[in-house]
């Protein structure tokens, strides 16, 4: 019989390229096509109906009832036109995926008819029981019900003929249960300290919204080969397998010629994309074979978000009409490089000013380096906080694994902009500048977008780099949900500008002049920051130590740095900007362990599985094939000339047995160590013991295994190897 490897691999020769659906038509001429956004909305909604919602969005001024009617109303006209049958409230739980429970518009009347109806308090909250959802213990039994509730601020769409309303999702008690709340919680928090901080330059600032522009990155594989790993369907990740002749060393994939298959694929999910006003823009080959990324233009950041859930959604549809699949995980292959998510944030006012811009005059600058340094201040402050909202068992494959960011966290800010800094340090002093300082400084300040221009400084090694005019938080996982990282870099740097309004007021009170104590507060800022900073390789085994000496942390691993959830510091961030209780955050930390764990739970138990279900008995078999030939060359062969045959035969038989035994004893150990770890109580220490105990378990087993892999015969393997996998076209 075939193997089920060599079944998929004859599959895969088969394969042409599945063309895209999509027109020929002009992006722009079907983009956004299937939103309920502006032009939609303006077309089917009355005037003051209209207004009430705009008002909700730019204001989060509450819709009345009797309008969440009309809305509905209108949605559903909208929605139906469209051929879509069904709404569903669409929203994020704590488990990482999107969560929606589609029901019918139509409802049965009289005589065994049906009518199409869908009302404004259907459209405004609904109680879906959806009590499987991790809550970290807010929902006892008692008080199951969660509550879903209309987020006006990002808008409804047409997906796979379902009317989708993005909503939060609350416990009976008013408590997150989701990424969506605590983040548009962090944006009310950033918009107001934000704002009252631009009072100091631009009286017309009345709003500041935090934008978000991802890149993400992923994987394409043929699905049969897919199919067969057991691994990969079930973790996202190969667990064994020995790395290829040629990876990545010849640095041939990044930016080259994409793929046939991937190329049309690429179109086909765009397309979808910009009918769901997903702004995707950027696509090219990444750094791993068969690796890719695609990048949107950037939006306000709770639309960034749910539109990077939805392309994520999409991405992985599509790819099945392609007989690919898409790998969203941190690290499918050990060996080449694994993905991530880089996030591009930064701050824009109602009056259209990027705040990590600078303008053209000292004054605009001051409020640019305003930003600026709070940005650093604030990751200064935080840095274990910002750590633990990337912490996932997949990113642990990455951080510091020299292909992405370094555990530790640290900001890049480019030469000009560090000797910027360097220079307020040095030249504003605790007393009252001369006039002619004061003028020094802001000639200085003056020249910063003429540096800018030609700051092409890239610094690919940090995970938090100034690149311009944003930040660029770089350590964010490629699977993971932004909202974690973003509702933290809202929070941090809405504390740090608060701080900063606080102790600019109080030196102005003191009468000394605005610009003055502005300087003088960044002055005291950058002082306090300095650790934070570093511009040099965070890959190198040097940073590690300087770091060390510096006080800045590296916690290598998930349930190391969780720790910073619940430090006193964060749970009074997120407790007085009134994001996230201490009840609330404490639920998260419980979820993020117990996930951790159950992560490693699983791929303990595949690695198990298919070690003993398909590794060994390959290996057996190809051992007994050896082993039968020997002794029939022994009966035909004189001593002297049997011994010369077979003496590499035998080495090889000896070598199969000795792993397949390493390997047996390992997993035994391995279940030995989990049995343990299951009796710990408290999710801290299984968490621990998973990490410490078990996870050490797979290196052993995956090393042999990979040896195994070289020596036996290729036509007995089971496993698409991943020579096979990384090779598309
Ligand atoms: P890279 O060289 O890292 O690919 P790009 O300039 O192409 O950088 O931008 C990457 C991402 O940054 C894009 O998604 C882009 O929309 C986003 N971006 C640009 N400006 C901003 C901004 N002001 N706020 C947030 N994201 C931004
Ligand atoms: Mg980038």
């Amino acid at each position: 019989m075939e193997s089920r490897r060599f079944l998929a691999l004859q599959e895969v020769l088969h394969r042409q390229p599945v063309e895209p659906s999509s027109s020929e038509k002009t992006i722009s001429s079907y983009y956004g096509s299937d939103v309920f956004g502006y032009d939609a909305m303006k077309e089917h909604l009355s005037e003051e109906a209209f207004a009430m919602v705009m008002n909700a969005i730019e204001n989060s001024v509450p819709i009345e009832r009797k309008v969440a009617d009309q809305v509905a109303s209108a949605m559903k006209a909208w929605a139906s036109a469209k051929g879509a049958t069904h709404y569903t409230h669409w929203f994020q739980p704590l488990n990482g995926t999107t969560a929606e429970k589609h029901d019918g518009f139509f409802e049965p009347s009289e005589r065994g008819r049906a009518i199409e109806r869908f009302s404004g308090s259907q459209l405004v909250q609904q109680e879906p029981d959806a009590s499987s959802f991790p809550s970290g213990g807010i929902r006892n039994t008692f008080e199951a019900r969660g509550y879903t509730a209309w987020d006006p601020t990002s808008p409804a769409f047409v997906f796979d003929k379902t009317l989708c309303i993005p909503t939060i999702f609350v416990s009976y008690t008013g408590e997150a249960l989701d990424f969506k709340t605590p983040l548009l919680k962090s944006i009310h928090a950033l918009d107001k300290a934000a704002t009252d901080v631009c009072q100091y330059f631009d009286k017309n600032v009345t709003k500041v919204i935090a934008t978000l522009g991802w890149e993400q990155e992923y994987f394409l594989i043929d699905a049969a080969l897919f199919n067969v790993r057991y691994d990969l369907q079930q973790t996202g990740r190969t667990l064994l397998g020995a790395s290829p002749a040629k990876g990545q060393q010849l640095e041939d994939h990044y930016w080259g010629s994409i793929p046939a298959r991937a190329a049309a694929f690429m179109r086909d999910f765009e397309y979808q994309s910009h009918l769901l006003g997903i702004p995707v823009r950027t696509r090219h080959n990444e750094v791993a074979p068969a690796q890719f990324e695609c990048a949107p233009v950037f939006e306000e950041v709770n639309l960034a978000v749910d539109h990077n859930q939805l392309l994520m959604d999409v991405m992985d549809k599509v790819a099945i009409r392609h007989n690919l699949r898409v790998l969203l995980h941190e690290k499918p292959y050990a060996g080449v490089n694994g993905s991530g998510k880089h996030n591009n944030w930064s701050m824009a006012t109602n009056t259209g000013k990027n705040l990590l811009s600078p303008g053209k005059t000292p004054k605009t600058n001051l409020q640019f380096l305003t930003f600026f340094v709070n940005t650093i201040k604030a990751v200064h402050e935080h840095a274990d906080l910002l750590r633990a909202s990337i912490a996932s068992a997949n990113n642990d494959h990455r951080l510091g694994a020299n292909e992405a960011p370094p555990a530790i966290m640290s900001a890049f800010l480019g030469e000009q902009l560090s000797k910027i800094l360097d220079d307020i340090e040095k030249s504003v002093s605790d007393k009252k500048m001369t006039p002619e300082e004061k003028t020094a400084l802001k000639m200085g300040i003056g020249k910063i977008p003429d540096i800018l221009l030609d700051n092409t400084d890239r610094n690919r090694t940090s995970p938090f780099a100034f690149t311009g005019n944003k930040f660029e938080f770089r350590a964010v996982g490629s699977s993971a949900n932004c909202s974690g990282p973003m509702t933290t870099l809202n929070a941090i740097v809405a504390e740090q500008l608060i701080q900063f309004k606080k102790e600019v007021d109080a030196l102005i009170h003191k009468n000394i002049e605005k610009d003055e104590a502005i300087f003088q507060i960044l002055k005291k800022y950058i002082v306090a920051s300095k650790k934070i900073r570093f511009e040099g390789n965070g890959y190198g085994e040097e940073w590690k130590k300087e770091a060390k000496q510096r006080g800045l942390n590296n916690f290598n691993t998930t349930p190391q740095a969780l720790d910073a959830f619940v430090s006193k510091t964060t749970l009074k961030l997120f407790e007085d900007l009134h994001i996230l209780s201490h009840r609330e955050q404490e639920a998260r930390y419980e979820i993020a362990l117990e996930t951790y764990t159950k992560k490693i739970q699983i791929e303990s138990r595949i690695i198990g599985d298919i070690v003993m279900t398909q590794i060994i008995p390959s290996a057996i078999k190809y051992q007994k094939i050896l082993v039968d030939n020997v002794s029939g060359m022994k009966t035909i062969l004189s001593t002297t000339d049997f011994k010369k045959a077979s003496d590499v035969q035998i080495d090889t038989i000896k070598e199969i047995s000795e792993r397949v035994s390493i390997i047996k004893t390992e997993v035994e150990k391995m279940i030995e160590e989990r049995k343990k770890a299951n009796n710990l109580e408290g999710a801290k220490k299984q968490a621990h013991a998973y990490c410490e105990k078990v996870k050490p378990c797979f290196e052993v087993i995956r090393y042999h295994v990979d040896k195994l892999e070289l020596v036996v015969d290729d036509a007995m393997w089971a496993l698409p190897k991943y020579r096979e996998m990384l090779y598309l076209k």
